[in-house]
């Protein structure tokens, strides 16, 4: 049985942002939990690409383009862990077990992929973050 538990991520985030909130993203610390169905309202899950802002420790904020896992109809989100914490990995070229970060929010893709071909996309400012409404965590119970 999974169900989501609430993530507390209001001391990460500053209180005005240029865009309204939109997405729940939904956490997921499992390798072989692939989120075919949605959690929420149990119909089938497909793949999907944004453009998340996610904040580094010690980097800052970053833009990673990633395929996830996402219900059209809750406008979840569902970020797999494990491959986003590799790719961060290969970005920052730190040791992935030494990397503290969090997804905050999507950003605009049109804004992504004018950044590509760039080096890493750097937000250098949150105005481009469109927040998540709300942020879960998949848990075994
Ligand atoms: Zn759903």
């Amino acid at each position: 049985m999974l169900y989501c538990n609430h993530v507390d991520q209001r001391s990460r985030r500053g209180s005005k942002f240029a865009h309204p909130r939109r997405y729940t993203c939904v956490l997921n610390p499992f390798l072989d939990y692939r989120a075919s169905k949605c959690p929420s309202c149990l119909r089938q899950t497909f793949e999907r690409k944004f453009a998340l802002f996610i904040h580094i420790e010690g980097t800052g904020p970053i833009i990673l383009g990633k395929t996830c896992k996402y219900c059209a109809r809750c406008e979840m989100i569902f970020v797999n862990q494990p491959d986003v914490a590799a790719e961060l990995g290969l970005v920052t070229g730190r040791p992935v077990e030494e990397l503290d970060w969090m997804v905050l929010g999507t950003v605009d893709k049109r804004y992504w992929k004018a950044r590509l071909g760039q080096g890493p996309a750097t937000a250098d400012t949150p105005a481009i973050l469109v927040p998540f409404k709300d942020t879960r965590r998949v848990a075994c119970g």
